[in-house]
């Protein structure tokens, strides 16, 4: 039988669903009250906020019932301070998550008719929210590996000649884990460099002690097993590619995603390239989840803050 597929990922039906600025406004509302129990107003009020928050949809402003603290909903997030209607910009969102290798801001620009400058920054506002997928604690088989990503492409002349792999100014190392199970969810970061310095305490940052973790032979990750992790090693230089449980060939299925959005960003500086891996990572790890993509960001959103009145 035909797989149906499930509405929620058609760009269609989402526009549809999200077409006023009421329901936007509400969506947005609910995803910031969840992270804020309490009556922002603290020392004077202490009311519950989901028995005592009103949303005026007219006026975008949410109310306390308790104290009367009015403020605008979407201010402090990337809904607010902008003229142009949430509508817009919750399709926008929408369109730039599902689409396969990334959404350029000229191509942006050109589709919903707004300034590519703006479109630029709207973009970096959305990948920023993405990066907070990158705080995720893992446990268990982690797969752990770097690629080069390419930087910059100034001064490149007639004798310009590429090259692979490490010891290249024109690259930027990216380190990336993944935890092995149904979903092989993913973080990555761009690093300084590949020595153990710098990937090491990533990997204690992000990984419970006592986790099997699987590498290459790369002489930053010697020290793992005194850091009390198991450190299982796969020897692609004897051109071996799967030693009993150790491999990082599901690492290597996200680098190709990872440089072929790259490779739509024409130019990609090495100040900005972290926002363009968490983009990647976001994509990657709501690939089979496609209905909860959108709302996972609205709950990245930052909570209700005290704004006194101007
Ligand atoms: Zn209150």
């Amino acid at each position: 039988m035909k797989k149906q597929r499930n509405n929620f990922t058609s760009l269609d039906y989402f526009r549809k669903t999200y077409n006023s600025k009421s329901i936007c406004l509400q969506e947005v509302f609910k995803a910031r009250l969840q992270k804020t129990p309490f009556c922002v107003n603290a020392p004077e009020c202490n009311a519950p906020t989901e028995e005592f928050y009103v949303l005026n949809v007219k006026t975008g402003k949410f109310i306390c019932k308790n104290c009367n603290y009015t403020h605008s909903a979407t201010e402090g997030t990337i809904f607010g301070n902008t003229y142009i209607p949430i509508e817009h910009l919750f399709d926008m969102i929408n369109t730039f998550m599902h689409s396969r290798h990334g959404w350029t801001a000229r191509a942006m620009s050109a589709e919903c008719g707004y300034s590519e400058r703006w479109c630029f920054d709207f973009l970096r506002e959305i990948r920023e929210l993405m990066g907070k997928e990158n705080k995720r604690t893992f446990y268990g088989f982690i797969e752990s590996d770097e690629t080069y990503a390419k930087t910059g492409s100034n001064g490149r002349g007639r004798n310009y000649k590429k090259k692979r792999g490490r010891n290249n100014d024109d690259k930027t190392p990216v380190m990336a884990m993944l935890q092995r199970g149904k979903q092989n969810k993913v973080i990555a970061f761009a690093v300084k460099d590949c020595s153990a310095l710098s990937l090491i305490p990533l990997i204690e940052k992000h990984v419970v002690k006592g986790s099997t973790i699987l590498t290459d032979e790369w002489g930053g990750y010697v020290s793992l097993n005194k850091k009390g992790y198991n450190h299982n090693v796969v020897k692609h230089k004897e051109k071996e590619w799967v030693n009993g449980c150790a491999c990082t060939n599901n690492l290597e299925l996200f680098f190709r995603h990872f440089k072929r959005t790259i490779r739509t960003y024409t130019c990609v500086t090495r100040e900005y390239i972290q926002d363009y891996v968490n983009e990647c990572v976001y994509r990657w790890n709501y690939r089979t989840e496609k209905d909860v993509m959108f709302f996972s960001l609205l709950e990245n959103l930052p909570p209700l803050k005290f704004l006194p009145k101007l």
